[in-house]
């Protein structure tokens, strides 16, 4: 049985009807790890561990005790503190860090909460920033459709892990497009919530004001399913929001305002809105193209499309990139050498030693960030960097709603081309924050987005589209998204890849 084809809902029933238990899936998919292991999508496995919480489940399953999601298995980027699994962020700093504690999303998650199995912990750019997975200190991880080129960042390792079968859903963070943008390379769906939505206690933190958890996976619908056990008020987070918990797939398979007379026009009353600046110069002409034609297929099931304007998108690459470091700089100066993480083996003084733990801990765009960070925060800057970014975020957050008086959601592409090859953008800073011009804005304004399949390129690499949606309108977009899902196939291209070169002939190893 391909297991790794499978959604949560076929896993939840095969669990259910006891046609599989807990324990076979979860060796099936750490045997997929192990010999995909080229991927480098995995920085740490436990088996002994996993399969402890197998046995957990499948006892919880034996005594009726079952939840949608019991003993199904599931990967962690490494961006989210595990007990018994390291607790790394892709850096050298953290390397042997072993946390104490689960964070709140993987304690959701696991034998405590939703009873799935953690597979492992995922590659991940250093610290989340970068979006290529190269700036990892595990070495890149490989994109499954291309092993020649990225796989996105800085969720890398979780997109390559669904995409690739080696598990059946994933976590990411997304600070700045690091779900959408993987989830687009490697042809998953991925749902950046609400800020404030999903608790950020326990996930390393790169910009607070930024971070933000979600699932990465087949479908829209396994993504409602992985946020209904993740969202929620948490006390642990005080930017955690006290709204009542709600069902993210109560919308899934119905037509977009009920109305089930016109079977053919399920998205009649739905308006989508195009910013003119997602269409502009920059955009490949293959990646708009896929787009396009899923607008077309949008309309046809009779949504109506709205020309918005977005006026500040272009700005969003320097607001975020000095905002994102100004923040990282504050909440990287934690890792001293003194309380946790990596300490230098010599140094002649306290200074020293804070000096060289730091320059042999981080790499080198962690260093470039802290750089920037404290350069824009300091005296005599802050006014002209900082506080000049936080007045255009405000500009920019306020341009959403006046472009949602227009539309319910809005529409356009993930990213400007499809995956690039590795060392392509990797000297060149500069070069690949450009690539992140779509999916900025959302984080700076706060705004649930996500991203889904479209389409496939010349040269066979995914092409994903962007919906963004009002604040907490989650559940409105996964509805959305599932429809296209229902009429279309792309987000099933998953199983393509297990014919492709990387994966082999043996598609059931
Ligand atoms: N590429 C962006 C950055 O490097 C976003 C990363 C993210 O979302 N974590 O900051």
């Amino acid at each position: 049985m391909k297991w790794h084809q499978k959604s949560l809902t076929e896993l939840g029933k095969a669990l259910a009807e006891g046609s599989v238990t807990s324990e076979a899936l979860t060796r099936y998919f750490l045997n997929r790890i192990n010999s995909l292991s080229e991927l480098n999508a995995f920085v740490d496995v436990n088996p002994e561990l996993s399969l402890e919480q197998a046995f957990h489940a499948d006892k919880l399953i034996q005594s009726g005790q079952k939840g949608p999601l019991t003993g199904i298995p599931i990967a962690h980027k490494d961006v989210f503190v595990t007990k018994g699994w390291h607790s790394t962020a892709g850096s050298n700093i953290l390397k042997n860090y072993l946390s104490p504690f689960d964070a709140t999303v993987v304690e959701h998650l696991g034998p405590q909460g939703a009873g799935m199995v953690c597979l492992g912990k995922t590659n991940m750019d250093e610290f989340a920033m970068g979006s290529s997975n190269e700036n990892s200190a595990f070495g890149p991880a490989k994109n499954p459709w291309n092993d020649k080129c990225v796989p996105g960042g800085s969720s890398g390792g979780s997109a390559i892990s669904v995409a690739a079968g080696l598990a059946p859903v994933a976590t990411g963070t997304d600070t700045g497009g690091s779900i959408r943008q993987p989830s687009s390379f490697c042809g998953l769906t991925g749902l950046k919530p609400t800020y404030g939505r999903v608790s950020r206690y326990g996930m390393i933190a790169y910009a607070s004001s930024l971070d933000q958890a979600g699932p990465m996976a087949k479908s829209a619908s396994d993504c409602a399913l992985i946020m209904n056990a993740i969202a929620g008020h948490d006390p642990k987070d005080s930017t955690s929001l006290a709204k009542p918990n709600e069902d993210f797939s109560r919308l899934i398979g119905l037509p977009w305002q009920g109305d089930t007379s016109a079977a053919s026009q399920p998205l009649k009353g739905l308006r989508i809105g195009l910013p003119i600046e997602f269409f502009a110069e920059g955009l490949d002409k293959e990646v708009e193209m896929s787009i396009r034609v899923a607008i077309q297929i949008l309309e046809g099931l009779g949504a109506e499309l709205k020309q918005v304007t977005l006026p500040k998108t272009k700005l969003s690459i320097p607001v975020y990139y000095v905002l994102a470091p100004a923040e990282a700089s504050s909440n990287l100066s934690r890792y001293d050498g003194v309380r946790y993480g990596y300490r230098a083996k010599e140094y002649k003084n306290l200074a020293q030693m804070y000096e060289r733990s730091r320059t042999e801990g981080f790499g080198k765009e962690v260093k470039r960030r802290i750089l920037i960070g404290s350069y824009v925060l300091s005296q005599g800057y802050y006014d002209a960097y900082y506080l000049q970014a936080q007045k255009i975020r405000r500009i920019i957050a306020n341009d959403f709603q006046v472009a949602f008086r227009e539309c319910d959601v809005i529409l356009g592409p993930v990213a400007p081309n499809v995956a690039w090859q590795m060392g392509e953008k990797s000297k060149d800073p500069t070069q690949m924050y450009l690539e992140d011009i779509y999916t900025l804005s959302a984080n700076l304004a706060g705004l649930p987005a996500m991203s889904i399949p479209c389409g496939m390129s010349k040269s066979q690499l995914p092409i994903g589209m962007q919906l963004i949606g009002n604040y907490f309108n989650e559940a409105q977009m996964l509805q959305l998204a599932d429809t296209f899902q229902q009429t279309t196939s792309w987000h099933k291209i998953m199983s393509e890849i297990s014919n492709s070169d990387v994966l082999g002939e043996n598609n059931d190893r």
